[in-house]
C-alpha cells in the first residue's frame, strides 16, 4: 500500500482558527473560560514539560509577566476550548530558562498534535517580530483579532501573517534517487532537494528551474505528493516527484556541499535503520516523508 503520512508532521491540529469569532468580548470570554490553555514560548523555543510534553498553562498565569507582540494570540479553538500562545520577553521567573527548548532538537518526540500546535505558534510568533512596523508607510503596527493579522492605524493597510512556498523534490531516476547535502549539515546527512518558488513561476517550473540551477539536470512529469508546514520560519513545503534520464550531476557548489544517486535498496536500508551510506532526515521533514512514500510504492 503506498504510504501517506497521517497526519503530515506540523500540520493535524485540532483547532478551529475561529476568524468570525475574534471580537474584544469574544477574547474576553475565552481568557475568562476556566479550561483556557496557552503555550509559552522564548526566542522561538516552546516550552516543555519535565514528561516530554508541550507545556500549557491557564493564561491567567501570565499576569504580570512581560510578553511580545502580539498578546494574546489565540491559536484557535479546540471544541469550546481556547488555545493561546504567549513569547515571553527576557528574564521571566515563569518557567525556568531550560524549560525552553529548540523545537528542531524536541521536534521528533512530540506528539503530532502538539507539534501541529507549537509550529503554528512559532510561524505567527516569528512573523509578527518581523513585521512590527507597516511595510507601506512604517508606522508601528497592532495586531488585530487575536493575532489573525496585523493593523496599520496611520495609513489603514491590513497585513496578513505570510506563509512562503518552497518547492521539495524527489527526483527519480529508474529504481535510485538523487539526495544533495547542504554546506554545515552533520555529517553524512543528506537529503531531497528544495527551493523557494519565484513570482511569476509554477510549482513544476521552480522544480524544474531548481533542480538545473543545483544539480544541472533536466527533469520531467513532476507530480504533486503532498506538502508540510514547516515553521523554520514559516515555509509551505510541497512536495514533488520527478523523473529524469540523465545521470551526470554538475554540483553547483555555492548551494550544495555534495548530491549523489542512491539506490531503493540503500535508501530502505537506510530508512530501516540497518545502513548507513547516508544519515535519513529526520521524521518531522516532508523529505523523510516523500522517500517513505517512494520506497512504498
Ligand atoms: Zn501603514
Amino acid at each position: 500500500m503506498t504510504y501517506l503520512p497521517s497526519p503530515m508532521p506540523f500540520a493535524g491540529a485540532e483547532l478551529d482558527y475561529a476568524e468570525d469569532r475574534r471580537s474584544m468580548e469574544d477574547l474576553k470570554a475565552y481568557l475568562n473560560r476556566k479550561d483556557a490553555k496557552a503555550v509559552l514560548f522564548k526566542d522561538g523555543k516552546p516550552a516543555m514539560s519535565e514528561d516530554g510534553s508541550l507545556m500549557m498553562v491557564h493564561p491567567d498565569k501570565l499576569n504580570g509577566t512581560n510578553v511580545n507582540h502580539p498578546a494574546p494570540l489565540l491559536l484557535g479553538l479546540r471544541g469550546e476550548m481556547p488555545v493561546f500562545a504567549f513569547s515571553l520577553h527576557d528574564s521571566q521567573k515563569l518557567v525556568d530558562e531550560e524549560r525552553f527548548q529548540e523545537m528542531r532538537v524536541v521536534a521528533g518526540r512530540m506528539k503530532p498534535d502538539e507539534l501541529a500546535i507549537a509550529g503554528r505558534a512559532r510561524s505567527l510568533f516569528q512573523w509578527y517580530h518581523h513585521h512590527q512596523f507597516c511595510s507601506a508607510c512604517g508606522k508601528k503596527t497592532r495586531a488585530a483579532y487575536a493575532g489573525m493579522y496585523s493593523h496599520c492605524e496611520a495609513c489603514k493597510t491590513d497585513h496578513f501573517p505570510r506563509v512562503n512556498p518552497v518547492v521539495i523534490m524527489l527526483i527519480l531516476r529508474g529504481d535510485k534517487c538523487l539526495l544533495g547535502r547542504s554546506p554545515g549539515w552533520p555529517e553524512g546527512a543528506f537529503s531531497a532537494l528544495a527551493g523557494f518558488i519565484s513570482p511569476g513561476e509554477s510549482m513544476e517550473e521552480a522544480c524544474l528551474r531548481e533542480t538545473k540551477e543545483e544539480v544541472g539536470i533536466n527533469v520531467t512529469d513532476v507530480q504533486y505528493v503532498f506538502s508540510q508546514p514547516w515553521p523554520f520560519p514559516s515555509q509551505l513545503m510541497m512536495g514533488l516527484i520527478c523523473h529524469t534520464k540523465e545521470d551526470k550531476l554538475t554540483v553547483n557548489t555555492k548551494e550544495l556541499e555534495a548530491a549523489q544517486w542512491f539506490s531503493k535498496d540503500e535508501v530502505q536500508a537506510v530508512m530501516n535503520k540497518q545502513g548507513d551510506s547516508f544519515m535519513r532526515p529526520p521524521k518531522f521533514t516532508i523529505a523523510h516523508q516523500l522517500l517513505r512514500h517512494w520506497l512504498s510504492q
